[in-house]
């Protein structure tokens, strides 16, 4: 498949099937923002749901917050973000078009002006909090989510007591007013971002990177991202952050090139010490009775919600050939899919078998929740459908399961959707199939 055809096909499937639409679309849309729609963001809940039981609750060193996306600005001065959180930016001296300076070449590739000079652009969106507008109700809107994590650390020690090491994660929203947004949810000014500040003694960080290193592997194959299109690049010392020791970025074979996905840095007492020397509260904790109080140092995996969605869908995305048939399918794994299970009455005029569908319908969704109702044109359009919006099974209901031939009363078809393979299953095995 040609690489561009394929994220065109990928952008397609996602407006035409009701997962990703461009945001204000009646409106012409807003540059940088997307909407999820009904499949979209069962997905997306998905993926975050997948990531929050594996990183909090499965473990017993991981603590969640959910902190206000409006902060103190005095938390983004401390973190150096209101003084260093920029892209550089050229401006095109004919047509006043403006460019990232590290993305274009020398000439405007709108209308082939020169450049004026290059200046930094801070990425945080401004916005006032309160009644009056001025220099001291400024605030933004965080650019990333870890700060509130780290605001929250004394909270967190002073609450629950936990000793080292341990983790607070976050998952939420981040806004950067990125210069030039593209690549579909790729680069966007609004996103959603999976966050671990996990706190270590100074001498054990090397331990505690290398298990956050294996997790992103097995949160990757957990949501269906292939390993195979996952390149870890050890960021080099001239390239990281001065407070950085070690920094990997875990990029992705995207359709449009290979792209950082994820990021793995060791942040030192970085964070913590800048907090602590501009709130003058004590970030430090008693580890271990007799000895000092200590900064602890951090490890913080970075995970961007949409970048994931986006490494799955194009993972997922498979066209092959069924029964003599064209299809593209979603080749999702059944955590993630936003649709488990498809039932349908194989007629939907016979009121005795949309009645004994029903029935099963129900009973499914008690059990699997995210299970789907078709009714609509013949089975194999049915099919097609479900296969576009990656559900893992179609159970059809006809009249052998009302007893047509009574060997096969209370059984219905199961089939799958990256065989085709259909086999007559009893009611009661539903469950357990599509769970397994
Ligand atoms: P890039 O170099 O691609 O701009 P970054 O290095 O600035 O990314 P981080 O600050 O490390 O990114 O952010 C952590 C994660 O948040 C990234 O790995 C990515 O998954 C996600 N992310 C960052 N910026 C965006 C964006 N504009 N749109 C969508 N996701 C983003």
């Amino acid at each position: 498949m040609a690489e561009m055809d394929l994220m065109e096909k990928i952008v397609s499937l996602c407006k035409r099937r009701g997962f990703i639409f461009p945001g204000s679309d009646i409106y012409g849309g807003l540059a940088g923002t997307w909407d999820y729609g009904p499949y979209g963001v069962e997905l997306k809940n998905n993926v975050k749901q997948l990531w929050w039981k594996m990183f909090v609750q499965e473990r017993d060193d991981m603590y969640g917050v959910d902190a206000a996306i409006l902060m103190n600005p005095k938390v983004w001065e401390a973190s150096g973000h209101v003084s260093g959180f920029s892209d550089p930016l050229v401006e095109c001296k004919k047509c006043h078009h403006r460019f990232r300076a590290d993305q274009v070449g020398d000439k405007c590739p709108d209308c082939g002006g020169e450049f004026g000079p290059v200046r930094q652009f801070n990425m945080m969106f401004k916005t006032t909090v309160g009644a009056t507008e001025d220099a001291t109700s400024i605030s933004y809107l965080r650019p990333e989510t870890a700060g509130g994590i780290f605001v929250n650390f004394k909270n967190v020690v002073d609450s629950i007591h936990p000793k080292l090491p341990f983790g607070i994660a976050q998952i939420g929203k981040a806004f950067r007013n990125e210069i030039a947004p593209r690549d579909f949810v790729f680069r966007s000014r609004e996103f959603e971002q999976m966050e671990i500040e996990y706190f270590v003694r100074p001498d054990e960080w090397k331990e505690a990177f290398e298990e956050w290193r294996r997790n992103v592997h097995l949160f990757n194959d957990a949501v269906g991202i292939h390993d195979s299109f996952v390149h870890e690049l050890e960021v080099a010392d001239g390239d990281r952050a001065h407070y950085s020791k070690r920094t990997i970025d875990f990029e992705f074979d995207f359709p449009f090139g290979r792209k950082e996905l994820y990021g793995l840095a060791y942040r030192t007492d970085f964070d913590l010490s800048a907090h602590q020397d501009s709130s003058g509260a004590t970030l430090s904790m008693q580890d271990k009775e007799g000895e000092p109080a200590l900064v602890p140092h951090v490890i913080e995996p970075s995970f961007g919600v949409d970048r994931t969605v986006l490494a799955i869908l194009s993972s997922a995305y498979t066209e092959d050939e069924l029964g003599g048939e064209k299809r593209a399918y979603l080749k999702l794994v059944p955590a993630i899919a936003p649709v488990k299970a498809a039932v349908f009455p194989l007629l939907k005029n016979k009121p005795e078998l949309v009645a004994k569908a029903r029935e099963i319908y129900m009973m499914l969704k008690r059990d699997i929740v995210q299970v789907m109702w078709d009714d609509n044109g013949n089975i194999g359009k049915r099919y097609r459908r479900q296969d576009e919006i990656g559900t893992p099974y179609c159970i059809t209901i006809d009249f052998d399961t009302l007893g047509e031939r009574p060997e096969l009363k209370d059984t219905v078809t199961l089939r799958d959707r990256d065989t085709g393979e259909q086999k007559r299953v009893s009611i009661g095995e539903l469950v357990g199939r599509i769970k397994s």
